[in-house]
């Protein structure tokens, strides 16, 4: 067949052409080379079958009567191992006709009468070949839903920000099949002041790791910003997704590349808002539980756990330890320095004490310039060792203060409880006389430590719930 104009760019659809008669075979293959499609062809049945398990076929054009194996076998081969894979028949004689049931059942699109020229051919091409792109389409949202779903039970976990952000990237890489990504979250009203950037980077992946708002290029600031501004998607050679909750933009994600165009964007507006969400309740749990100058947990928030794991301890058997922390002479520091100076200790302190205790304690500001750590299955001795270290902690500690060098010393109180698991119906009242005597007694072993002369730990003596339980109960 002659050319009469020059072949089309490459369409990126593969055609399989089967027929047994290799004319019409070899005049398809022109016609469809021409639109720009790659064509395999077979000219049998079991030839057809090899090709498709061998190659990513979108489409084919399958002659319906063929001998051995007829079209309908064929087709019932192949869509036992693929569903996608559009299939349009070709008839030759009116009495070929394929029954519409048949083509119901085993997802043909339709059957094209060979007598009916090339021109109505590539009509069903077309059709067949824009019928792949949506299912496709739909099966990749579809997997992303699904994507979303699952990661959706540990985006809603309770756990530290830090954390929070972190999962959300690799999320976001696992659904884009990309790496290299940061997340800059939206300075609080509140807290931004003149001088801090409009965005702080939290947490970066691949290039972007321990990266802040000023190391990034000008393009990737702009691109940051404009997704907050807007709202919308970023769509470049980089990829921005602001992380929206309703109509507040808490953050940005920055993809090192944009996903080609296969990458859904209503799923990733949809995973976005629900990262979005997610960051805001863990903020408002965070506000509530955590300590704006220390950083440790809140007075509220530390009796509440000291209940909790009281409670549980009472379950099973547990003992648990306490220990109060109090700066000696800090008046002092407030009146000779001022009161930022007192808070800068302040801050300082909280940062060595939760960076001094496990993962499994619960350090908190107990009070002004008073400080409590929970700590769960530990006996005394466990409890004495982390005091003795926590007091060689605050005594090496160094504030560093307009141009000196603030120091402090403090005075701990430890107490331990042997909790004896008892019968559930006296448990309440036995919390309760435990919860009172326990911080009673570590507040008296701390002023024995004052009275002995500060910067050093006492301890109380050791507590058993055995001594708590009403006499029934014995
Ligand atoms: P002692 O060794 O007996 O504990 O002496 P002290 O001076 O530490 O004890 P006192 O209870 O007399 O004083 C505690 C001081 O802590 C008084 C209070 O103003 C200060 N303080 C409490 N909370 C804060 C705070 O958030 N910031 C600052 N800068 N000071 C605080
Ligand atoms: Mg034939
Ligand atoms: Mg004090």
């Amino acid at each position: 067949m002659a050319r009469l104009s020059r072949t089309k760019p490459s369409s990126g659809s593969t055609i399989l052409v089967v027929d047994d008669d290799a004319a019409i075979v070899s005049t398809l293959e022109q016609i469809l080379s021409h639109e720009g499609h790659t064509v395999l062809t077979a000219t049998s049945g079991a030839q057809a079958i090899e090709l498709c398990q061998n190659h990513t076929v979108h489409l084919m054009l399958l002659d319906y009567f063929m001998p051995g194996m007829t079209g309908e076998e064929v087709v019932r081969a192949v869509r036992a191992f693929n569903q996608e894979m559009q299939i349009v028949l070709q008839t030759g004689y009116a009495s070929e006709r394929p029954a519409r049931q048949m083509l119901a059942e085993l997802d043909i699109q339709g059957y094209h009468d060979k007598s009916e020229g090339p021109e109505k051919l590539l009509v069903w091409v077309d059709a067949a070949l824009k019928a792949y792109r949506q299912v496709r389409a739909l099966r990749a949202s579809r997997d992303g839903l699904r994507y979303i779903l699952e990661a959706a039970p540990e985006l809603h976990r309770l756990q530290p920000l830090e954390d929070l952000l972190y999962g959300i990237l690799l999320q976001i890489e696992g659904l884009l099949g990309l790496s290299g990504t940061l997340i800059a979250l939206q300075q609080s009203g509140l807290l931004a002041l003149g001088d801090d950037p409009p965005f702080e980077v939290r947490v970066g992946t691949g290039r972007f790791v321990g990266k802040n708002w000023y190391q990034l290029a000008s393009d990737e600031q702009k691109l940051v910003l404009e997704a907050a501004r807007s709202g919308q998607i970023q769509w470049q050679t980089l990829l921005a997704l602001p992380l929206r909750a309703g109509e507040r933009v808490v953050g940005v994600v920055l993809v090192d590349r944009a996903p080609d165009s296969s990458a859904d964007r209503e799923v990733l507006e949809l995973f976005s808002s629900q990262a979005a969400v997610a960051i805001e309740n863990v903020r408002l749990y965070e506000l509530a539980t955590i300590d704006d100058l220390t950083r440790l947990a809140t007075r509220r928030h530390w009796l509440v756990r000291l209940n909790d794991t009281l409670r549980l301890g009472l379950r099973h058997g547990q003992t648990l330890s306490v220990i109060l922390l109090d700066i000696d002479h800090f008046k002092t520091i407030n009146d000779t320095y001022g009161h930022l100076a007192g808070d800068q200790v302040l801050s300082a302190l909280g940062h060595t004490i939760g960076h001094s205790v496990r993962r499994s304690d619960l350090a908190g500001r107990y009070g002004g310039e008073e400080f409590a750590v929970l700590l769960p299955h530990t006996p005394l001795e466990g409890a004495l060792a982390l005091a003795h270290k926590l007091c060689q902690a605050v005594r090496d500690l160094e504030v560093p203060w307009e141009a000196q060098t603030l120091r402090v010393t403090a005075s701990l109180g430890v107490v331990s409880l042997q909790v004896e698991s008892i019968n559930r119906r006296s448990a309440k009242a036995v919390l309760e006389t435990a919860r009172t005597a326990l911080l009673q007694a570590a507040d008296e072993a701390l002023y024995e430590a004052k009275n002995r002369g500060r910067d050093q730990v006492v301890q109380a003596p050791e507590l058993s719930t055995r001594a708590f339980q009403p006499e029934e109960a014995v």
